[in-house]
């Protein structure tokens, strides 16, 4: 399927249609109709199907009347970090769920925008607001673009664009494969969307069968591993996910991946008080990452409300780097950002819908 397929026929079923032959069927719609449609929205932003001009205007009033919209996720709270360098996003989708997205905007022209993938998350690690209020549904490929096309619309407005996206928001990308990777072909396709495949990050909290796949798409998307901590006693306190696919099990599927794609691996770990930071824990993380092209991106933890968790001090996260350092272990310490909006994953939601039980570690 093209990325042109994939956005009308999801938009062509979000409008009551089967498909998108049948959005074309009921409207007399031909083929080069349908390209102007996916352009517009895609291409070259546009906000309502009222404002294509290219199209007649009896088509495009049927298309409003019956409910055609361009966007498939409604912006219900947005709100900007004091710095104005963090915009956090709550979005309704068309059955009433909510996700977040958030845009970054860094020095120079670089911003990253941080989508969500599926409403919830079934994963349920103990240190993430978004999993502890459960699994809803997966998001559809066009629910996770309009994500990103939300802020590409806002920053062109300020003659910006949007240089990189990162997986990174409410759910788990490869618990919602194929709409990732069908939203991966949105975001890329040069005809549209345009956005290069080395400024795209997939970052999941370890599923080795997925990984496998990946590794086998050819494509040149980042790939990060929520890893967290470097033994399965440790990471299984803070991720369910370490029991069905323990640390070995983990670390062979990157090590295949590293050695088929040739691509780096970027390894998240989230710097929790007494959990994961003493100096053993970071040289068995040093061990983990040796001989391979991978890289450590400490995250200073944002606190959730519920978690019984806290953050690791800023003298032990850059003692801990030093140790990794030391062992010639690439590694970045995360700089955060949107804290006075609580921009980290999931935490807009937890403020406006009720959480599940609290967790306890
Ligand atoms: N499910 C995917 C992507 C979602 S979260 C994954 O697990 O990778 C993106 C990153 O943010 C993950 O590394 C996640 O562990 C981390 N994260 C979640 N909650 C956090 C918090 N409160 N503070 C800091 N990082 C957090």
């Amino acid at each position: 399927m093209t990325a042109a397929d994939v956005w009308l026929d999801d938009k062509a079923r979000h409008a009551g249609y089967a498909d998108a032959a049948a959005f074309a069927q009921a409207h007399a719609l031909k083929p080069y109709r349908l390209g102007q449609l996916y352009r517009a929205a895609t291409k070259e932003l546009v906000g309502t199907v009222g404002a294509i001009t290219v199209l007649p205007r009896e088509l495009r009033e049927a298309l409003e009347s019956q409910g055609f919209p361009l966007e498939s996720v409604a912006p219900v709270v947005v709100q900007r970090s004091k710095d104005g360098q963090t915009t956090k996003g709550l979005f309704r989708l068309h059955d009433g769920n909510e996700v977040e997205a958030v845009l970054m905007e860094h020095w120079g022209d670089r911003t990253t925008v941080c989508i969500s993938s599926q409403a919830g998350c079934a994963f349920k690690c103990a240190f993430c607001s978004t999993g502890q209020a459960g699994f809803t549904r997966n998001l559809t490929p066009v629910e996770i673009f309009d994500q990103a096309r939300y802020f590409a619309r806002e920053l062109a407005q300020r003659g910006k664009k949007i240089t990189n996206v990162v997986f990174m928001g409410m759910g788990e990308p490869f618990h919602n494969y194929d709409a990732v990777m069908a939203a991966v072909k949105l975001l890329n396709d040069p005809a549209g969307f345009g956005l290069g495949h080395r400024h795209i990050t997939i970052s999941t909290v370890g599923l080795v069968p997925q990984i496998e796949r990946f590794s086998d798409e050819g494509i040149q998307v980042n790939l990060a591993i929520s890893l967290h901590a470097p033994t399965d006693e440790r990471r299984g306190r803070i991720m369910p996910v370490n029991r069905r696919h323990p640390i070995a099990d983990l670390m062979a599927a990157c090590a295949r991946y590293a050695a088929k794609t040739k691509r780096k691996i970027f390894f998240e770990y989230v710097m929790l008080e007494g959990v994961n930071d003493d100096d053993a824990s970071a040289r068995a993380l040093a061990a983990l990452m040796r001989g391979h092209l991978y890289h450590v991106n400490l995250i200073p933890y944002n606190a959730t409300p519920d978690a019984p968790l806290r953050g690791t001090a800023d003298a032990r996260i850059r003692a801990f780097q030093h140790i990794l350092d030391a062992a010639g272990v690439p590694t970045t310490v995360r700089t955060p950002m949107g804290r006075d909006i609580a921009a980290a994953c999931g935490q807009l939601r937890a403020q406006t819908q009720p959480r599940a039980n609290a967790v306890s570690v």
